[in-house]
């Protein structure tokens, strides 16, 4: 492992970017401090699932986060759907057997549906984090450089100096205003996605009253500008569900959820099966505005990086948010436990930079792309099932089967090649000797 930095490292947003970077800084042994604006972790999200990609991150940010993500993960629950993503069906009345549609299987050999409750997840990577390393009730007002500082000026009144900051703050976050504000003020804001969404968790035996066959697996129930996607979390104690409402209107209502009633929640939905209506007892009366950021020109400025939503929150779309995010932390975390003085950090960062942001931000842009897709505003696919199928059955491989090790080294060639130092034998990968032991971590999805 390598030694102990000389830097001061501090991170804005207990999220699964920030404390994924928090765990694989730890476990190089650079020291850490989270600073986090709620009074607890957030179990806002609910279900999180995670492709092949995203499950190479975990294993390589910290082999002991795969190892309980494994234990409290939850697949599909018929056989039939172990390796299916999402199993695309009509909206409609008899989801669309009078049609005689029986299955839109969409997913692949080498990948096997897992996702995880958010707040499951959430304690799991916290007992990777010592106590004491995330300070809560910590709002951050403002975010500035100072000398070969960054000052951190809180609302409870605090201020904190530290060599470096890395905004894992989340779609809203405010270093995004620091790193790009300048080149990019008009980028700072994230932009609507266009969709608002309901959702709740059901209780999968309600579920299953309801759904029948059609309950225990991930599903996507579509419709034109409309659409419900379910899939179990809990370990199969329950249902996620997120119901998609296409909106063209400007978005003028803040950011925060706003709430609704029932009965316009069912306007929304009219021509869905009466099933699928029954999902929304259990629904918050929230709207949840979508945002993201399609454009980020840049995720570093001077002393400052930005990760996860804060760099490139996406749409739901593809399941890959969170994901790309822990592939943020697996980057930045390898390459600032080799960052030995302060002034290597603009090497490191522009690494990152280059690593990263290109497929973070085709993420942001494919997800959206998926999103028009499945709720058939495509204009060449339309409502044509089988095409959106295909589709779907193409467009995830890039995603799942990227190699973050390869990128691991590159950004670690990258990072000597700019401080001019000596690199490490890069037959042997430092990446790899740095991961004790390399041979835990494994390969997932890399083969088809
Ligand atoms: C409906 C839906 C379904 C999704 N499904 C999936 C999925 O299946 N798979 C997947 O990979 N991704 C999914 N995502 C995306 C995923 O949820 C996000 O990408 C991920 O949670 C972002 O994590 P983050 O840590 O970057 O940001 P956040 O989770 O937003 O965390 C940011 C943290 O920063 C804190 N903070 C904010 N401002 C300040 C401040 N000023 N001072 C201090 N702290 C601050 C916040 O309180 C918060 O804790 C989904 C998203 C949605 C909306």
């Amino acid at each position: 492992m390598a030694p102990a930095g000389p830097l001061n490292v501090a991170i804005l947003g207990a999220g699964i970017g920030g404390l994924g970077l928090a765990i694989g800084l730890i476990k190089r042994g650079v020291p850490v401090t989270i600073y986090e604006a709620a009074p607890e972790f957030s179990s806002i999200g609910a279900g999180i699932g995670f492709g092949p990609n995203s499950l190479n991150a975990i294993d390589l940010i910290d082999t002991r986060f795969r190892a309980e993500y494994e234990r409290a993960k939850t697949a599909n629950e018929k056989p039939e759907f172990e390796h299916c993503v999402f199993d695309a069906m009509y909206a409609e009345e008899g989801f669309g057997e009078k049609r005689g549609w029986k299955q839109g299987y969409i997913g692949a050999p080498y990948f096997t549906r897992s996702s995880a409750h958010r707040k499951d997840l959430l304690e799991i990577m916290c007992s990777f984090i010592p106590e004491g390393t995330v300070k809560f009730n910590k709002r951050a007002r403002s975010v500035e450089e100072v000398g070969n500082k960054v000052v951190v000026s809180f609302e409870d009144g605090e201020t904190v100096s530290v060599d470096t900051l890395i905004g894992g703050d989340g779609v809203k976050g405010i270093t995004r205003q620091l790193v790009i504000g300048d080149v990019a003020p008009e980028l700072v804001a994230p932009t609507y996605g266009n969709m608002y969404i309901y959702r709740g968790i059901i209780p999968m035996d309600k579920c299953k009253e309801i759904l029948g066959y059609h309950a225990g697996d991930a599903k996507w129930f579509m419709a034109y500008r409309k659409g419900v996607a379910i899939y179990p979390i809990s370990q199969g104690k329950e249902e996620n569900f997120v119901f998609f409402n296409c909106d063209d209107r400007p978005w003028n209502e803040g950011h925060s959820p706003v709430p609704c009633t029932k009965e316009q929640m069912i306007e929304d939905l009219q021509g869905f099966d009466h099933r699928l209506l029954r999902l929304l007892d259990y629904a918050k009366p929230l709207k949840w505005p979508t945002f993201h950021h399609p454009k980020t020109p840049t995720y570093h400025k001077g002393r400052v990086a930005i990760i996860g939503d804060c760099a490139h929150a996406s749409s739901p779309h593809q399941a890959a948010g969170a994901g790309q995010g822990l592939e943020d932390a697996v980057i930045l975390s390898h390459l600032l436990a080799l960052v030995k003085t302060p002034e290597h950090l603009g090497a490191a960062f522009r690494a990152y930079d280059a690593i990263r942001r290109p497929r973070a931000q085709k993420v942001v842009n494919t997800s959206y792309e998926a999103g028009v897709i499945y709720t058939w505003q495509h204009p060449e696919i339309g409502d044509n099932m089988d095409r959106i199928v295909a589709n779907a059955n193409q467009r995830l491989h890039w995603i799942w089967q990227h190699d973050i090790k390869g990128d691991m080294v590159k950004a670690e060639e990258q990072f000597y090649a700019a401080i001019g130092g000596e690199t490490a034998d890069m037959t042997q990968g430092l990446a790899e000797k740095q991961l004790s032991p390399a041979s835990e971590t494994r390969e997932v999805g890399l083969a088809a």
